[in-house]
């Protein structure tokens, strides 16, 4: 008889979105004439950008051509993307990144999540607290949840970690943070780099939301920092950059220079486990970096920041604390009243018919805020925000 992996159990039971969708469920049956708008979940909502599903189409055509057809294609991704990633993301912000060191795959909670497998079982991990959750879940399935530490991210701080105090070897950042919407500075991201190199440790940053960066100040890969590629993995994806929550598409980065042979662990890694992405994704993947493609998902991101910026500036005009929502889609709202953020949940689904996130879901430190994302359309969060600030005006 087979046993079942231990380390499951230390998994909680519920996770939260399936949660929320149950309860959301419950209120459509109970209240059907209700006008539900989801302002929860974090995907993307407009379609797919025009030159996207033109380069879908061309691909789609060649795989049913026999000259043109394509089986098996190079785990870590075909040249033609490797090279528009290096050059449009990397080398035009004078990042030399090689096209070796790039890996694309079929998403960031993947690549995220599988990552640790690199690492011994007794590695030391630092987390941010909140933080998207399967950084946390896939090292506690590996058997790490002893070794697991967390860092605050807090009011106090800018919900923005600094290196711990007590020794760590691998530390995930994510910047703009998913769910405070926190993005790290020139100079705290320096300050990371400069404590990884000291203590030999190494950064795993998550920048799933770089292309939500407005202020041209602001760092949108860690390789921008000195000397970040001897101690940083990158990760990054198409999904809130173009829309691919559906489509899946996402890369990494994991330099020559790292210690450790990581470059050639993970290409094993991959090899072994990951059979590549399939051609006419990678073809649309290449078409976000032409020039109408740039310019159709800019628009894209601009359209959900806007709504970011209307959920922000409607809350904070009716007085109350929110943060985030400047570079990133994530609206992080200190609650209003005195009680849990689950509890709260239930009182927005039922009292304004508006669904969030509750900041626990994200961490013990989320406890007291509530998530609203900018992926509805503009005239939904309007609606949205008014009865918030009908009901909750301070
Ligand atoms: N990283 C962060 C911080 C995210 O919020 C998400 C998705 O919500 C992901 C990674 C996963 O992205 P993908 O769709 O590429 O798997």
């Amino acid at each position: 008889m087979f046993t079942t992996n231990p380390f499951y159990q230390e998994l909680s039971e519920n996770y939260l979105f399936a949660e929320i969708a149950r309860k959301v469920d419950a209120c459509r049956r109970t209240e059907p004439e209700a006008k539900i708008i989801r302002l929860g979940i974090g995907d993307v909502t407009l379609p797919l950008a025009p030159a996207v599903i033109a380069a879908l189409h061309r691909a789609v055509d060649e795989m049913a051509a026999a000259e043109t057809f394509r089986g098996y294609g190079p785990e870590q991704g075909y040249d033609f993307l490797l090279e528009a990633i290096r050059e449009h993301d990397y080398l035009r912000r004078g990042i030399a990144i090689a096209a070796d060191e790039i890996f694309v795959s079929d998403g960031s909670k993947c690549d995220v999540a599988n990552i640790q497998e690199l690492f011994g079982s007794n590695c030391r991990i630092a987390i941010c607290d909140p933080v998207y959750p399967v950084y946390r879940d896939s090292n506690l399935m590996a058997g790490r949840s002893a070794q697991l530490q967390y860092l605050p991210c807090v009011e106090a701080n800018g919900f923005l970690p600094e290196p711990p105090r007590t020794p760590v070897d691998v530390i995930y950042l994510c910047s703009p943070n998913n769910p405070t919407g926190a993005v790290f500075s020139r100079e705290q991201l320096t300050e990371w780099v400069a404590y990884a190199r000291r203590v030999r440790a190494l950064l795993l940053f998550d920048s799933a939301y770089e292309a939500y960066i407005r202020d041209p100040a602001l760092p949108r890969s860690i390789y921008e920092i000195p000397g970040a590629e001897e101690v940083a993995i990158e990760f990054r994806s198409f999904s809130k950059t173009a829309g691919f929550t559906g489509l899946r598409c996402a890369y990494c980065v994991v330099p020559r220079a790292l210690p450790g042979r990581l470059n050639a662990l993970w290409r094993r890694r991959q090899t072994t486990k990951f059979n590549g992405v399939s051609y006419p994704v990678q073809r649309a993947a290449e078409a976000v970096y032409s020039e109408p493609g740039q310019r159709q998902i800019a628009a894209q991101i601009d359209y959900y920041l806007n709504n970011a910026r209307e959920i922000r500036t409607g809350l904070l005009a009716a007085g109350m604390t929110v943060f985030g929502g400047e570079h990133s889609p994530y609206v992080w709202w200190k609650l209003p009243v005195a009680m849990s953020s689950m509890a709260f949940f239930d009182q927005l689904l039922h009292e304004c018919h508006v669904v969030g996130t509750p900041g626990s879901g994200f961490g013990d430190c989320g406890e007291g805020y509530f998530r609203l994302t900018g992926f509805g359309s503009c005239d939904a969060t309007r609606e949205a925000v008014k009865r918030i600030t009908d009901r909750y005006l301070q």
